[in-house]
C-alpha cells in the first residue's frame, strides 16, 4: 500500500482527453492502493460554479479535496474555493512564482506539479512549497540533473497523475525518489 497519492484526475476533468469514463470518484475510492488519496481535478474544467458539488462528492467518498491550477490566470478562482490542498502548474514566468506566494498565504499545502514538464525554475520556487515527483512525467527528463541540486531545499511528494484506472500507481516516480535519496513528505495524517 502506498502512503499517499494526491495527484489524481477523475471524470470531473471532463474535457481532458486522457481521462476515461470509468475513472469516477467512486471507482478510485474502491481501489485500495494508497492510504491517503486526494483528487486534484483541473480547476478550469471543474469550474468555480460546480466546485462545491465536486468537493462534496470527493469528501463523501472519504478522499481529500484538491485541484490542479493551470498557472496564474486561475489564481483568483483558486482563492475563491475551499480545498484541502492545491497543485499548481508553475510556468517559468514572474506572475506564476508570485502566485505561489499567494497560494501559500492561504495556509494549506501547495504542491508544484511536475516542474520538469513545465520548465519551472526551482531556484525561484519558495522552499515552503512541496515539489512533486510525478509518475506520468518524471521519466521524460534527466531527473538527476533537474532535481538533484534541490533535494535539500524542498520537501517532495510523489504523485501518480492518474487519468485512467491502470495509472493508479507510482512505480517510476518511487524509483526516482529512491535513487535521489528523497524521503516523501506525508501531507495528511489519518
Ligand atoms: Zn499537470
Ligand atoms: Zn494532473
Amino acid at each position: 500500500m502506498l502512503p499517499q497519492d494526491l495527484h489524481i484526475h477523475s471524470t470531473w476533468s471532463n474535457g481532458d482527453a486522457s481521462v476515461v469514463s470509468e475513472q469516477t470518484i467512486g471507482f478510485i475510492a474502491e481501489v485500495p492502493y494508497a492510504r491517503i488519496i486526494g483528487i486534484s481535478d483541473h480547476l478550469e474544467l471543474v469550474g468555480e460554479d460546480l466546485f462545491e458539488e465536486y468537493a462534496g462528492e470527493v469528501r463523501a467518498a472519504g478522499l481529500k479535496v484538491g485541484m490542479e491550477i493551470d498557472g496564474c490566470p486561475w489564481l483568483s478562482a483558486a482563492q475563491s474555493v475551499a480545498a484541502d490542498y492545491r497543485i499548481f502548474h508553475c510556468y517559468d514566468r514572474d506572475a506564476d512564482y508570485k502566485a505561489l506566494d499567494r497560494l501559500l498565504a492561504m495556509g494549506q499545502p501547495v504542491i508544484v506539479a511536475h516542474p520538469n514538464a513545465l520548465d519551472t525554475n526551482l531556484d525561484r520556487v519558495p522552499p515552503e512549497c512541496l515539489v512533486e515527483i510525478n509518475n506520468r512525467y518524471i521519466w521524460r527528463c534527466d531527473w538527476r540533473s533537474f532535481y538533484g541540486p534541490f533535494v535539500d531545499r524542498f520537501q517532495f511528494v510523489i504523485g501518480s497523475d492518474a487519468h485512467q484506472p491502470n495509472w493508479l500507481n507510482q512505480t517510476v516516480a518511487r524509483h526516482v525518489a529512491t535513487e535521489l535519496g528523497l524521503r516523501e513528505k506525508l501531507v495528511f495524517r489519518r
